[in-house]
């Protein structure tokens, strides 16, 4: 019987609120200039005492809403007590046994597998916590700084049951989770910055019972969360294939590398010896049906936008693959555009319409955003305006213009802007279907073919598509191939 892998996810992420967890501090991720935004209460001078940040509160809950976690009536804040030099308390406000947010799931909805996508990934808990500052070690390694413009900054903690069995999974999952807390609003959620960081426990079990756990922290890209899972996952079979144990510990991910290394062992690991927060008061969030607490839950639950997993079920109603879909929701502006384009074809025929969003789709998602990215153009800079888009999607669709007159209408409007009507007048690029126009283009390149209409009479199968192409050429793409194929076959049958 195979080794089967249990993986767990502990995600953070730094919420995006004006000021920091418990002072007035700007919360400004970009500040540039070290201890800035610091003042004696996230310094942790002597006689201070924390405010909370209701809109943390706030932005954590609607987190759990959204992820039909439990919102239970009542929390507070825990000392987390370790020594850390970034960490200027020396113990951390956190949340230990009475989280903001209890359970919830949140599916792999970014797959593009049918199966994968429905499967439901079991959340143990949302919570509350602040961010420590950051150090700063010399090239030299003979010093290290401090900068505590984060310390005190906002931070979520997420944990989720030991239910993935892949580093494709965690990914997905992980993934998902960024593209929620950007569309709340609450986090730019960006892994390179540190804005989201992931911690992954990994244990390899031919049973039910859990195997040794192995902990890999401070994962700062997706493809280090995967990468980092499927490169523990062999290693710990291999370990067990020889008979062996393995060692619970916490281990590193060298990017450069793609291997995790030994950190520290359980051992060594840390007693934090939580306790309440003695200057922060019990929180009444809310009471079931009753105004009383500091939240109405219905008020914040009217605040979510359109999440992205209903996003995504409504356009995949309206056309789209499971893949284009995923694009879709992805890019937000990608996603503008298309709607709006969309909005054009109201009046049009259910029969027709999935054939017109499906080209437009495609027309979008490869030729206009090639275009876009080839001649740098942002969308705050596009000239094309949806409406204009819509109208070159209806001329393609109504045969008025070959693909790939089509193609040269839309760079003519990535660039200048302008109606297709009248670039397709301009630059006479109206399909040629009048089979008299075509005869005499025919003809010459009949005429100045000699070797190819030898060849072509020989059987020759590629004699052909290089007529066709010649005349494609000759009329700048306006012609059908297929009549010119039917043409040149008479004229030479
Ligand atoms: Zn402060």
């Amino acid at each position: 019987m195979e080794f089967k892998p249990t993986i767990g996810l502990e995600v953070h992420a730094e919420l995006k609120t004006k000021t920091k967890m418990f002072c007035g501090c700007l919360n400004n991720p970009e500040e540039k200039i070290a201890n800035t935004n610091i003042c004696p209460v996230c310094l942790a001078h002597p006689g201070t005492l924390p405010v909370i940040n209701k809109k943390a509160l706030e932005q954590v809950i609607i987190v759990g809403l959204s992820l039909n976690s439990e919102i239970p009536e009542y929390s507070k804040f825990d000392r987390k007590n370790y020594f850390y030099p970034d960490l200027p308390k020396g113990y951390q406000i956190s949340q230990y046994d009475m989280p903001l947010c209890k359970g919830g799931e949140l599916s792999l909805f970014l797959s593009n597998d049918f199966e994968e996508s429905k499967r439901n990934i079991k959340i143990t808990r949302v919570h509350l916590e602040e961010d420590t500052g950051k150090l700063i070690h010399s090239a030299d390694g003979k010093s290290t700084l401090i900068d505590f413009n984060r310390a005190g900054v906002p931070l979520m903690e997420l944990v989720t049951e030991p239910v993935m069995h892949s580093g494709k999974e965690a990914r997905l999952f992980a993934q998902g989770l960024q593209l929620l807390f950007r569309t709340l609003g609450i986090s730019e959620a960006d892994m390179e910055r540190g804005q989201m960081r992931c911690e992954v426990n990994i244990s390899l079990s031919k049973d039910e019972e859990l195997g040794t756990k192995v902990e890999i922290k401070n994962l700062n890209s997706f493809r280090a969360v995967e990468k980092s899972i499927d490169f523990e996952i062999q290693r710990q079979k291999e370990i067990l294939e020889k008979g062996e144990k393995v060692i619970q510990e916490t281990r590193g991910w060298d990017a450069g590398k793609e291997i995790t290394y030994s950190q520290r062992l359980k051992e060594e690991a840390q007693d934090y010896r939580y306790f309440p927060e003695p200057d922060l008061p019990r929180l009444h969030i809310y009471s079931e049906g009753k105004s009383d607490g500091l939240f109405n839950l219905e008020e914040l639950k009217k605040q979510i936008p359109e999440l992205p997993w209903k996003k995504k079920e409504r356009i995949m109603k309206l056309c789209a693959s499971l893949g284009d879909a995923n694009l879709l929701i992805q890019d937000e502006r990608l996603m503008n555009f298309f709607e709006e384009v969309i909005k054009e074809f109201n009046d049009i025929d259910v029969k027709n319409k999935e054939k017109i969003i499906n080209l437009s789709f495609n027309y979008l998602a490869s030729d206009l955003k090639g275009l876009m990215e080839s001649k740098l153009v942002v969308w705050e800079k596009l000239k094309i305006t949806p409406q204009s888009f819509s109208q070159l999607i209806l001329l393609l669709f109504e045969d008025k213009i070959s693909s790939r007159a089509g193609k040269d209408v839309l760079a003519e409007m990535v660039e200048k802007g302008g109606e297709p009507e009248e670039i397709i007048k301009s630059k006479g690029l109206e399909k040629i279907s009048d089979e008299g126009k075509l005869e005499p283009i025919i003809l010459e390149i009949i005429k100045n073919n000699p070797k190819t209409i030898e060849d072509y009479k020989k059987g020759k199968e590629n004699a052909l598509q290089f007529l066709v192409g010649q005349a494609m050429a000759k009329t700048r793409g306006a012609a059908d191939p297929k009549s010119l194929e039917k043409l040149f076959k008479e004229q030479l049958s």
